[in-house]
């Protein structure tokens, strides 16, 4: 529910004014050299489409290998890099990467595993977004429709007017977008949808307390049934156990990210799990913990 949102974010403001101003400084010259010194990795987290339990694309999600901190989450060093500008290089990066990796599943006979990426407000304020990500595309040599943007309501309604100019402009290189943690923000799904976004997928705080909060419950229902009236294919992050599942597809929710099916894997990781049918439930207990 609403606490536990509120809880997260003072934990992760308390995480960066608890930081010394010296770590800071030391961490941010880490951070501007990390790209040049190969050190970040893409995860990727599968997602499973709940009528056919294929699996039909996955997210990519960064992971930061510091030889002086150690393995680094996103949620602690994307806000730096957001803030010193940093986010723009790491998320060219990150397209690249993750196109490179979608075109090696395609030619390796997976068929069209959809690569997600993460925008940050930065790098969808940078001018040259729209070229970023047509470079990312060719020299990948991947179509258009394999790539998808996720882009959070905030983000988006930072200026909704350049938004809706910037986001057309990326449609046309064929790529699918799709709003993040829907329902964190404070904007309806009806005005985003006047934005051509494809895809919405629903925070997991709404879901990690399905079905015994009738709230929660409500509120995924109605998203489900609004996304579809919209035109809009709807996604559920964090799902956990066989009740989300089942609470879920009974709701007609299209596809589902979560533990359940899997934690975000290596790319060696996520060729056995593309290679062997979906288990539902054994994603999270079978193969190796390598987040949270
Ligand atoms: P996100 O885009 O909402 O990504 C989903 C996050 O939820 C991931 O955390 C994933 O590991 C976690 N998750 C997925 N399923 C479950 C589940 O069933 N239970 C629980 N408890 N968690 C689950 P991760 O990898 O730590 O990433 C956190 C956030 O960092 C992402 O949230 C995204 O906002 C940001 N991020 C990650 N990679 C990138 C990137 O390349 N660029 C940018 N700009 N942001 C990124
Ligand atoms: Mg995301
Ligand atoms: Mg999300
Ligand atoms: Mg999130």
């Amino acid at each position: 529910g609403a606490k536990q949102r509120g809880k997260n974010t003072f934990q992760m403001y308390v995480r960066q004014m608890s930081m010394s101003l010296q770590q800071r400084v030391e961490m941010e010259s880490c951070l501007r050299q990390a790209v040049e010194n190969h050190e970040f990795t893409l995860f990727y987290q599968p997602r499973v489409d709940l009528r056919t339990n294929h699996c039909t694309g996955a997210e990519a999600l960064i992971r930061w290998n510091s030889p002086k901190l150690g393995l680094v989450m996103p949620a602690d060093f994307i806000p730096l890099a957001e803030e010193t500008g940093d986010i723009v290089s790491i998320g060219a990066w990150v397209l690249r990467e993750a196109c490179r990796q979608a075109a090696e599943w395609r030619a390796g006979g997976l068929g069209d595993i959809h690569v997600a990426v993460n925008l940050s407000a930065r790098q969808f304020a940078d001018t040259r977004l729209r070229e970023t990500i047509l470079e990312a595309l060719e020299d990948a040599r991947l179509p258009g429709h394999v790539l998808e943007l996720e882009l959070t309501e905030s983000v988006i309604m930072r200026q909704p007017e350049q938004a809706v100019h910037l986001l057309s402009a990326i449609k046309k290189t064929g790529v699918r977008l799709s709003i993040d943690d829907f329902g964190t923000g404070y904007s309806s799904l009806a005005y985003l949808n006047r934005f051509p976004i494809d895809i919405v997928k629903i925070d997991r705080s709404f879901i990690r307390h399905l079905p015994e909060s009738h709230s929660d419950a409500q509120i995924t229902s109605a998203v489900i049934a609004l996304g579809h009236s919209l035109g809009l294919t709807v996604i559920a992050e964090g799902a956990e156990t066989q009740s989300h599942i089942d609470f879920l597809r009974k709701e007609g929710c299209d596809e589902v990210q979560g533990y359940f099916f899997s934690r975000p894997l290596s790319a060696g990781d996520m060729r056995i799990f593309l290679d062997r049918p979906v288990q539902p439930g054994r994603g999270a207990a079978s193969l190796p913990h390598c987040t949270d």
